[in-house]
């Protein structure tokens, strides 16, 4: 159970003059390790239930890579797209004013989520400030680099993941000239995945978007296929390349699948036809539980998402320490620290998972429950 849930209520004044009621969450999983961390979802069909759960994750997820976090997520019930930006604005800053009293650089750190970006989280410090009335960066991350954000912060759930690749490659014998990638999802994520995989030299043949995909068995140029979905708004049609649908992208030839879009892509109807020796979870809970237990049976390698994805809260954590030290570090020393923070938890859920010959996932889960009881024993609370 949650450790505490808040419901709050606040009024936002519309464009129109009317004023409008607002349902927003804020819900700390728990906090024994550290103050709580996780982001702030707008999204029309958001529950108390779905926050809880997302809540818990975030606890794990600190958790599994050792970061001094605890876990939380809070949102607002709403549709951004039917706001303006002045709307926006207001339902944000009175979102804050409701949770002010349960956030804070030390009590719980906010972060964007799905449909959350980093002028809401300039929205949300502002609020924050004014209403303490003093500067308090660390009270949210994910904001730009010009106001107290990290360098590297934007493409750190990619990397990460890819630095975690790398390792597990290394326990499969696998070599990087001779691997072949598909990525499904080409936003923030599926898209930082492909650029730097194809800018260390791996071969991507196969990426998606929602309108579907492309494959090209002898490699796609990243960088032309991005400045061809700049201009039409999708990758499907990309010269030199054969569309496929996202059903088809999941079970083509390829060594590695990196699915970067929705939950429950992979499932007990296509996970038999996966082609791929190692999947790795870089959007949230894209495997289903039977589509996890096929792929146990057929030896596939699942790099489970409280790892794989792990890196955005890792540099999240950097950000918070800069701001509280006021000392801003330069990109390397960023991925030099995101890097052995990821391959330090890659080694641990390995080893634990050769130890006790059970699946990554279930070794990250126990590895990140073990540590948050620890912490609570300590406590006395257990
Ligand atoms: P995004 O909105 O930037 O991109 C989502 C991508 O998925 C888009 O390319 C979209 O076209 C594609 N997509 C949508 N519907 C699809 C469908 N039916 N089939 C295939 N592709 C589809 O989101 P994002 O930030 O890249 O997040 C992607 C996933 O990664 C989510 O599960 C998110 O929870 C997870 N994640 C993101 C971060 C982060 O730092 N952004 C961190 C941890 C986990």
């Amino acid at each position: 159970m949650p450790r505490r849930a808040f419901i709050v209520h606040f009024p936002v004044r519309l464009d129109s003059g009317k004023i409008k009621m607002f349902v927003g969450y804020r819900v700390h999983y728990n906090d024994a390790r550290g103050p709580a961390k996780g982001g702030i979802r707008f999204h029309p069909e958001l529950t108390l239930d779905h926050v809880k759960d997302l809540s818990f994750l975030m606890a794990l997820k600190c958790a599994v890579v050792n970061i001094p976090f605890g876990g939380s997520k809070g949102g607002v019930v709403v549709n951004p797209k039917e706001l303006s930006r002045n709307e926006l604005e207001h339902v944000t800053r009175g979102y804050v004013r409701a949770i002010a009293s349960y956030i804070g650089p030390f009590v719980d750190i906010p972060a964007p989520d799905v449909y959350t970006d980093e002028k809401i989280m300039v929205w949300i410090l502002d609020e924050y400030e004014r209403i303490k009335g003093k500067h308090e960066f660390a009270v949210v991350t994910g904001k730009p680099v010009e106001l107290g954000g990290s360098k590297a912060r934007s493409y750190s759930t990619s990397l990460g993941g890819i630095y975690v690749l790398e390792e597990a490659m290394k326990r499969k014998g696998m070599d990087k000239f001779e691997v072949s990638i598909a990525v499904q999802g080409f936003g923030n994520v599926g898209e930082n995945a492909a650029r730097i995989l194809h800018e260390k030299g791996y071969k991507v043949v196969a990426v998606s978007d929602s309108k579907g995909g492309i494959i090209d068995k002898s490699g796609l140029d990243i960088k032309a296929v991005m400045e061809f979905k700049d201009k039409t708004g999708s990758v499907v049609n990309f010269s030199n390349a054969t569309n496929i649908t996202n059903e088809e992208l999941l079970t083509c030839e390829c060594d590695i699948l990196i699915p970067a879009a929705l939950s429950d892509q992979l499932n007990k109807d296509n996970a038999n036809d996966v082609k791929a020796r190692v999947v790795m979870e870089l959007a949230n809970a894209p495997t289903t539980k039977e589509a996890d237990d096929i792929f146990f049976q057929k030896e596939i390698m699942l790099i489970p998402d409280a790892l794989a994805n792990a890196g955005g809260v890792v540099v999240s954590y950097f950000e918070w320490i800069q701001n509280l030290n006021n000392d801003y570090w330069e990109e390397d020393k960023v991925l030099e620290r995101l890097k052995k923070t990821m391959i330090t938890a890659f080694n641990e859920v390995h080893s634990l998972c050769d130890e006790k010959s059970c699946r990554m996932r279930k070794s990250a889960y126990q590895l990140a429950l073990k540590r948050i009881l620890h912490a609570e024993r300590m406590r006395g609370n257990l």
